[in-house]
């Protein structure tokens, strides 16, 4: 099963009438706290299984919930029971933590089963209750699966923008003969904050995706997010002001800033686990041992360390992974990653961690990429496997992830950045303004002997 969002294009009408569906879908889950919330305070069970929620929804009689079907409202009622039961379950393997749905949302995706919608082409008709106008609407893409996968579609909003979670079923990748995955073939994969993926493969072979783009990204949004707080803090609201309009119009604007913020760095680690994928695929590697990080990043660190690590979101980086593996027909194991960049991969004794991205053994001399020391520890750590012969990577590919992002080249400076200045015109960029050590200026160096144009995307 793969999930792919489409964004949907409408007209003002359209766009109120989807957000009616969705508001209606939120009335629907309310309802159902409610119902609860009454038969708790006397002393009743909650009705949680999907049979009874539907006979209370029929009870309601048509038309309760504005043009929402019967099909979409028990799509609300099959993800309470599924909240409910995932919560029970967790309680009863003892986290204590765990809270039963209780939080009521202005609007609630409304999900559609095969054979309630109609696909053709870039339109979609959503179906409404009786007696409603058909809902039809426009697609910005085409659907990236064939007619007869597509198992439901999704109505979501984000930031204030409308999208189709369309979810089909997609058979695993067939290769020619000889070309298939092999499992014996194993690479290990380090995911680290700034390589999204260090890959160490057989036959010496490595592969680096560079992640300097989200990191700029998120480095971009977060100064962007502060400057935007400390403007807006200046003017506090007055008392009695209640019925500003600016408040809302400040909120919504952060909304869809995030959005736009999680839109893009989601793109930029979908292109990086793809990237992994198709070279193991290319290489034949039919097991992916990947280092899971986070059991360590519940330790206390400092502020600025967990701001970093907040931003990086491994688990959404290692699920991409895993749905992308699955889907090519390659294993995916993971195992615990502690203590692989501080091992040595050829005499396997603790060294004290780089700080910089060189790994250099202080007893037997050797030397690599830090991220791709981890990738080969890891590769050792398959459960139950024999000890695998990788030999360290010797030729290592470079990648990038999020060649989209204004972070990745000049020729997509980002309009966040502020304009540098004290360029000359005629002065290479980036212009260096710090003297040499010698004292003597580089730029007036760069005059004598003028430095090439910097080298794009060559690498
Ligand atoms: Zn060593």
């Amino acid at each position: 099963m793969r999930t792919a969002r489409v964004g949907l294009r409408v007209s003002a009408g359209q766009r109120r009438r989807c957000f009616g569906l969705l508001v209606s879908a939120g009335d629907v889950w309310a309802c159902v706290l409610d119902v609860n919330r009454w038969r708790r305070q006397r002393g009743l069970r909650p009705i949680v299984g999907y049979q009874a929620l539907c006979r209370e929804l029929s009870a309601a009689g048509p038309g309760t919930f504005g043009e929402l079907n019967t099909v979409g409202a028990r799509s609300v009622l099959r993800r309470y029971r599924d909240a409910w039961f995932a919560t029970a379950k967790r309680r009863k393997d003892g986290e204590e933590t765990a809270r039963y749905p209780r939080r009521k949302r202005g609007l609630m995706p409304v999900r559609y089963y095969h054979g309630t919608f109609t696909l053709d082409g870039r339109r979609l008709r959503l179906p409404t209750g009786r007696g409603c106008a058909s809902l039809w609407v426009r697609l910005d893409r085409p659907v990236p699966y064939e007619a007869g996968q597509v198992r439901s579609v999704t109505l979501v909003a984000e930031g204030g923008r409308l999208f189709v979670d369309v979810t089909a079923e997609v058979p695993i990748t067939a290769y020619p003969p000889e070309r298939e995955p092999d499992p014996g073939r194993v690479a290990g994969v380090d995911p680290g904050l700034i390589h999204p993926f260090a890959v160490a493969g057989p036959d010496g072979e490595g592969l680096v995706v560079s992640g300097r783009a989200i990191r700029a990204e998120a480095h971009l949004h977060l100064k962007d997010t502060k400057h935007r707080r400390r403007t807006v803090s200046r003017r506090p609201p007055k008392p009695g002001q209640a019925g500003s309009r600016r408040w809302r119009k400040y909120r919504a604007r952060q909304r869809e800033v995030e959005a736009r913020h999680r839109r893009r760095v989601r793109q930029a680690q979908h292109e990086a686990a793809k990237t992994v994928v198709d070279w193991a695929a290319a290489r034949r590697v039919g097991t992916l041992v990947v280092g899971d990080p986070r059991g360590v990043l519940a330790l206390k660190a400092g502020r600025r360390h967990h701001q970093r690590v907040q931003a990086w979101r491994v688990g959404y980086l290692i699920r991409c992974l895993t749905d992308k593996a699955e889907q090519a027909g390659i294993d995916l194991v993971l195992v615990d990653e502690r203590g692989t960049s501080s091992t040595c991969p050829t005499c396997r004794q603790r060294v004290p961690k780089p700080k910089n991205r060189n790994f250099t053994c202080i007893r037997c001399g050797f030397s690599g990429h830090r991220d791709l020391v981890g990738g080969a520890n890891i590769a050792r750590r398959r459960p139950g496997g024999t000890i695998t012969t990788n030999m360290f990577p010797v030729v290592i590919t470079h990648r990038r992830a999020g060649r989209h992002l204004s972070g990745a080249g000049r020729s997509r400076r980002d309009p966040r950045r502020s304009p540098h200045h004290g360029t000359a015109p005629g002065v290479p960029w980036p212009a260096v303004a710090r003297p040499t050590r010698s004292g003597e200026s580089l730029a007036h160096h760069s005059e004598d002997q003028p430095t090439p144009p910097p080298q794009r995307g060559k690498r």
